[in-house]
């Protein structure tokens, strides 16, 4: 349990300066974040300071990453106890911040000394970026997302395979209604905390979103991220159909391909069938805009196929032609002959070896999931519990001489100035996130240095304190997640490289 210093009680109430609220508790009580206590005149940081160790009983490897019920928790063996990394979970705030970050931790690693600075930074300037598995249609671009009836985020622009919200960021927070910032933060924090949110897009789907977890889109839980786009699925297994059919068709509110017309089945030597799409053809046997966006075959709105196919050429096309029609997860599928006006027939029993491939595109599929990442911006101020003289952080990192990360897992940092960073909520210890209610979310952050290079920068060498002094107060000990590594890993350093 880390205690804070207490500057100020009045009435038996003591004073929180962990943030611009300055909170006074009464004993018992918590803040107006529930972050903070007062336990007999003692103010503590409610939620515990996490560490992460490097398993020695693993010879020092990194092991797996459970969920918190399959964490393994220390087992307090000195013999076998790995490194400690300190994180910020838990670590607390200070404020304002030319006072030291609450730990400044110095530890030898491989011989050599290096310094790490644990802050649970105050972000207003913050957002999550979502990432989720779906080709079905969520709301138009730039289409406001609500939580509660309020404005939160927005649908930003698609990537293969996935649609993009962003949540959050400083115009919700601050930039509106009371409400809409509380229902904001409150929405980025369970998000970030990899807790479910429901959210509705002007003109779109109701969500239902988890970090981690299938998406659940208009009450439908989404199970496959599509192979690819019609095209490419085309592309893929247009070896496999060439046998088989005369003609496939993968239906895709992206590219819809058509075998025939591809430049694979060219390179095959498939014959042109008289096929007929209702799109914009993009180049031979992809199309664009076959139907609307939705969430029907391949997010498309349609449920029948057909509707996107002309007439057959009858110059061209011929009774007892063979055409797969397939969505691009292989969820909707159906197999038709050409009888003697030309018209696609569907037959009910579909050939084993078509349903093989069937079965193929789908096994191709990914799991569609829900991906969370927060991107948050250390202002100066933050900077300034660092050093004393904030820009020489900055150039630090970017020079990659400091190592950033949330909770230990790496932090991308953009290029450009400042310091902001993008990190997996996945890969972050559970319930990393809090807020205060200016409102703000409230996240781990940790700079890794070599102890020169921190004393170079201007940092606050006063208050550096050997790890175990900051190990004693730890009360929950996590192993390294497997996927992110060990945080003060030499390549993490240009020094170190
Ligand atoms: S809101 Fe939380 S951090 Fe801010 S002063 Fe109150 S208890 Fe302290």
């Amino acid at each position: 349990m880390v205690k804070q210093q207490v500057e100020s009680a009045v009435n038996g109430k003591i004073r929180c300066d962990a943030c611009p609220v300055m909170c006074y508790i009464s004993d018992g009580k918590s803040g107006a974040c529930d972050r903070y206590a007062n336990l007999g005149g003692e103010l503590i940081r409610v939620d515990p300071l996490t560490i992460l160790e490097q398993r020695a009983d693993t010879g020092g490897a990194v092991v797996a990453f459970l969920t918190d019920e399959g964490q393994e928790e220390w087992s307090g063996d000195l013999v076998h106890a790995g490194t400690p990394f300190v994180t910020a979970v838990g670590a607390g705030t200070t404020y304002p911040d030319y006072k030291p970050a609450p730990f400044i931790v110095s530890q030898k690693q491989n011989g050599i000394d290096m310094v790490t600075v644990v802050t649970e930074g105050i972000f207003s300037y913050c957002g999550a970026k979502v990432k989720i598995d779906t080709d079905r249609f969520i709301g138009p671009e730039t289409a406001l997302v609500r939580v509660d009836g309020e404005p939160v985020g927005h649908v930003t622009t698609g990537e293969y395979g996935s649609q993009m919200l962003s949540i959050g960021g400083v115009h919700h927070l601050t930039g509106g209604s009371k409400k809409e910032g509380r229902v904001t933060c409150d929405a980025l924090m369970r998000l970030c905390n990899r807790e479910r949110v429901d959210m509705q897009v002007d003109g779109g789907a109701a969500l239902s979103i988890e970090a981690g977890c299938p998406p659940v889109i208009n009450g439908v839980e989404e199970s496959r991220m599509r192979v690819g786009c019609g095209s490419a699925t085309i592309g893929m297994f247009a070896r496999q159909w060439k046998s088989m059919v005369d003609e496939v068709v993968v239906v895709d509110d992206h590219i819809t391909g058509v075998l025939s017309e591809h430049q694979a089945g060219k390179l095959l030597d498939i014959a042109p069938t008289g096929i007929r799409i209702k799109g914009r053809r993009s180049t031979p046997g992809r199309y664009f805009q076959v139907a609307e966006p939705g969430t029907g075959w391949g997010g498309t709105t349609i449920s029948d196929p057909l509707a996107i196919l002309g007439d057959f050429d009858a110059k061209v096309a011929y009774p007892g032609l063979r055409m797969l029609m397939i969505s691009t997860t292989g969820e909707q599928y159906g197999y038709y002959i050409l009888d003697e006006q030309l018209v696609p027939r569907l037959q009910t029993e579909l050939p084993p070896a078509i349903r093989e491939t069937v079965e193929v595109v789908a096994e191709n599929c990914e799991p569609a999931l829900v991906s969370v990442l927060f991107v948050g911006g250390a202002g100066g101020s933050l900077r300034a519990g660092v050093t004393s003289n904030p820009v020489r952080l900055t150039r630090s990192v970017k020079e990659a001489l400091t190592h950033v990360s949330c909770g230990g897992a790496p932090a991308y940092v953009w290029p450009g100035g400042g310091i902001t960073v993008m990190v997996d909520v996945m890969q972050m210890p559970s319930n990393s996130f809090g807020y205060v209610p200016t409102p703000a979310i409230v996240a781990p952050i940790e700079f890794t240095m070599r102890l020169e290079d921190y004393r170079a920068l201007g940092g606050h060498m006063e208050a550096v304190i050997p790890v175990a002094q900051a190990v004693e107060q730890a009360e929950r000990r996590i192993p390294v997640p497997a996927q992110s590594g060990w945080p003060m890993a030499e390549h993490h350093f240009k020094w170190g490289a």
